[in-house]
């Protein structure tokens, strides 16, 4: 396959995520399988992305082939309004299950951002059935929970460029970035910011939404989970609605199935996405409790407005259900706590080089942040190179690989960004 005259095609006609219209980097890709990559000249890259944290289970899986055929030869799509299915039902019902307490009401919608602004409109309209007209949201900097407007209202402000869009954005109300890191105690003065805004716009908040625990695209950042304790509390003392964005760190990721674990909470809506179906299709869901929907039912409409035309796509659920299924009878802690090892050590020698700022790691996330932005254009195809697929951004170097990686893949994805961020590549 000629590989070249495939990336001067694709330049001819399409966009990639977050890159320029004019010749972006491009490395063509004709297949995938466990936590290889193979490019279209033949060279196979150990896979440190999960492709953005969906591959959990790596590429090709046998089983969720299966289930994609197998949903393929029965019905590939039916409108959800008015029917209804197995895939999609059975998928609720394992949603519910897993997920934190008190979240039964499952709305399943195509992308994680989709997902967001159904967990954004879920809190309005809840605060409209009741007879008030609550339409802000707190958040805390450093976040990020998507690329529509109203996911990208309650982005960081300077990473998710918001005087880029101003006059459209609303405007939502920003704690600091939590100051207690993972690990450590959440304090009154960690906790003091966020507390003072709640109180003082208490009547005119409709949720707080924020991702729990790991902050992903905003930062790869880690913080205490006694800060979502206090925040738990501060929302039911106030009567706020609790918003948790668990689309990157659901299904394992952080080494609890979600990352609300880590603080032994419910929020009152919980977004879901990538994992979900483990790379495979386009899914994601909003969670949420009986007291929100009955409420909502109760008001004016009576209905939730919102109906993407791919809503409970069958494939997709169908996909999920199998991947939750390979998930949950896996070893996946095990596996989860084999990889926190291996990036812990394997990252480790990162600590003494020049540029980097810190190397942290949770779970299955290993990241090294550098003290300045990295040049893109020298750094992938140095790590191409070196035999791995890592997609940096910002400063920040980071792997999150497939649970399947094997110890010696791990190994030398971890000292192949040693290797070239040490200049030596
Ligand atoms: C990726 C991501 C989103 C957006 O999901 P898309 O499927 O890309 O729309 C939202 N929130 C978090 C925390 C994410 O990591």
């Amino acid at each position: 396959m000629n590989g070249s005259s495939l990336v001067a095609r694709d330049r001819a006609h399409l966009w990639h995520p977050y890159a320029p219209p004019v010749a972006p980097l491009l490395w063509p890709v004709v297949s995938a399988e466990g936590v290889r990559l193979k490019l279209a000249d033949g060279r196979e890259l150990i896979d440190g992305m999960s492709s953005w944290w969906c591959a959990i289970h790596g590429y090709n899986n046998p089983v969720l082939n299966a289930a994609i055929e197998e949903q393929a030869g029965r019905m590939a799509h039916v409108m959800f309004g008015g029917l209804t299915h197995e895939p999609a039902v059975t998928l609720a019902e394992k949603l519910a299950a897993i997920t934190p307490t008190g979240l039964e009401r499952v709305f399943l919608a195509d992308s994680g951002s989709v997902s967001v602004e159904v967990a954004l409109k879920l809190a309005i309209q809840y605060w409209r059935s009741r007879g008030e007209s609550r339409s802000r949201f707190l958040t805390v900097r450093g976040g990020y929970h998507g690329d529509t407007f109203g996911a990208m209202s309650v982005c960081d402000p300077v990473t998710g460029m918001h005087t880029l869009f101003q006059g459209f954005l609303p405007r939502q109300l920003f704690a600091p970035r939590p100051p207690c890191r993972f690990g450590e105690p959440c304090g009154d003065v960690d906790f003091a910011s966020m507390e003072a805004l709640a109180r003082r716009h208490a009547d005119e908040i409709a949720a707080v939404i924020l991702e729990p625990v790991v902050q992903g695209a905003g930062g790869m950042y880690f913080y205490s989970p006694e800060y979502l304790q206090r925040l738990r509390a501060l929302c039911d003392e106030l009567g706020l609605l609790l918003i948790f964005d668990e689309i990157a760190t659901g299904f394992g990721r952080t080494g609890r199935l979600f990352a609300s674990e880590w603080a032994g909470i419910s929020p009152d809506i919980l977004c879901l996405g990538k994992a979900l179906t483990g790379g495979y299709m386009t899914l994601a869901a909003t969670l949420t409790t009986r007291e929100i929907a009955e409420t909502i039912g109760n008001g004016e409409p009576g209905v939730f407005m919102h109906g993407p035309t791919f809503m409970g796509n069958p494939l997709a659920c169908a996909v999920a259900n199998a991947s939750i299924d390979l998930l949950l009878g896996s070893p996946w802690q095990a596996r989860i706590q084999a990889i926190e090892a291996g990036l812990e050590a394997g990252l480790a020698p990162c600590r003494e080089l020049p540029g980097v700022a810190e190397v942290r790691v949770l779970g299955a996330i290993g990241v090294v942040e550098m003290e300045k932005p990295v040049v893109m254009e020298k750094l992938q195809p140095a790590l191409v190179e070196a035999g791995v697929w890592v997609r940096p951004f910002g400063r920040l170097v980071y792997l999150m690989p497939p649970y399947i990686i094997d110890e010696e893949s791990l190994a030398v994805l971890c000292k192949a960004v040693v290797r070239v961020l040490s200049g030596k590549a």
